[in-house]
């Protein structure tokens, strides 16, 4: 282990698990950039986000050396940071290729995620990728990946083709991630193809575009019913949530008033969110926000992470460490939450 600085030491009493750490396989690279080059791609501003992992740049150039390493830089960062372990999930891509090559590389990255935390067992947990433009296969291969690989959960990268996973026909997606009981992480991604223009230029990334695609995906989720009929399912959003707690209030009462339902839910909107969601702090690092999650959600809710490597992992943990709350409730939000929502079972 390397020197560890006086915040990496104040934090590894926490035994810190991370759990929206990215990393790519360079296949996955070498298939996207060919199909953005073609003009294929479903969306601009992933097309962008793969020119800056790809090419040109010091910021560039440190993503795409930090995102295809899983066994040096990474490590060094999280030992000298206090990380005790990574949940590590591919980082896109796989969404926006065809089925065909999709399916097969999706099973690539979750092989070399497996191999890579046998390689690291206490470091590294994982997150299993699938291609819902493959509905059925993506099913199989989300049983593969929990039952056989022991992987941890799941990630898709919000909308597929601008489409969402409500619509009937990825049914059977969510019903695989329900039958092996295991969470599915909703990472953001650009706005779909149908709302993207006027997100156009500034506001189309991180800034603000991920979190609107990613919230409207989780609140079609909830409007549609489909927590009445997969009661086991269960979803993570990172980002704090994507900005829908602070809306419970102003949700529940407009859906009680509203007369544009589709369907009559079980619960309120906001009860669905309590029940079924586990939000995380990725990117988030500011206590007022920690503290108002905190007190609508309790902190056995919400999950610590990073995002490495697009947000500095320093600032995350200084983030938490310094937050005007509980210690108990760092605990908590720094590993007991993971440990719980992703069965990741570590000997101290
Ligand atoms: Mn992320």
């Amino acid at each position: 282990m390397v020197e560890q600085t006086a915040l990496g030491l104040a934090a590894r009493k926490f035994r810190p698990i991370a759990t929206e750490e990215a990393f790519l396989i360079p296949e996955v690279v070498a298939a996207a950039a060919k199909r953005f080059e073609k003009g294929g791609s479903n969306s601009s501003a992933d097309a962008h986000v793969f020119r800056l992992q790809t090419s040109g740049g010091e910021y560039a150039k440190d993503f795409n050396r930090r995102l295809l390493d899983l066994d040096e830089e990474r490590l060094r960062i999280m030992d000298e940071n206090g990380i005790d372990m990574q949940l590590l999930s591919h980082s896109g891509g796989i969404q926006g290729l065809e089925p065909d090559e999709a399916v097969p590389l999706a099973a690539l990255a979750n092989d070399r995620l497996a191999e890579t935390i046998a390689r690291h067992p206490t470091r590294y947990a994982g997150l299993a990728s699938f291609a819902p433009q493959a509905p059925q296969q993506a099913a199989k291969e989300i049983e593969r990946a929990i039952n056989t690989l022991k992987l941890n959960g799941l990630i898709v990268y919000s909308h597929t083709n601008g489409e969402y996973l409500d619509e009937p026909k990825y049914r059977p997606v969510l019903e695989a991630a329900a039958a092996v009981n295991t969470p599915l992480y909703l990472h953001p991604r650009s706005p779909s193809p149908q709302m993207i223009a006027p997100f156009q230029p500034d506001l189309v990334l991180s800034i603000w575009g991920y979190q609107v695609d990613a919230s409207l995906h989780a609140m079609r989720l909830i409007v549609s019913g489909v927590f009445d009929d997969i009661p086991n399912l269960r979803i993570v959003l990172g980002h704090g949530g994507e900005g829908i707690p602070y809306w419970f209030d102003r949700i529940d009462v407009r859906y009680q008033v509203s007369s544009l339902r589709r369907r009559k839910l079980k619960m309120l909107p906001s009860e669905y969110f309590k029940k079924h969601f586990t939000i995380t702090t990725s990117g988030m690092n500011w206590s007022p926000v920690l503290k108002y999650c905190i007190g609508v959600l309790g902190a056995d809710k919400i999950a610590f992470a990073v995002d490495y490597p697009y947000e500095e992992t320093t600032r995350a943990v200084e983030g938490l460490l310094t937050a005007d709350i509980t210690d108990a409730d760092k605990a908590q939000i720094f590993r007991t939450t993971s440990e719980r929502v992703f069965k990741i079972r570590q000997a101290t």
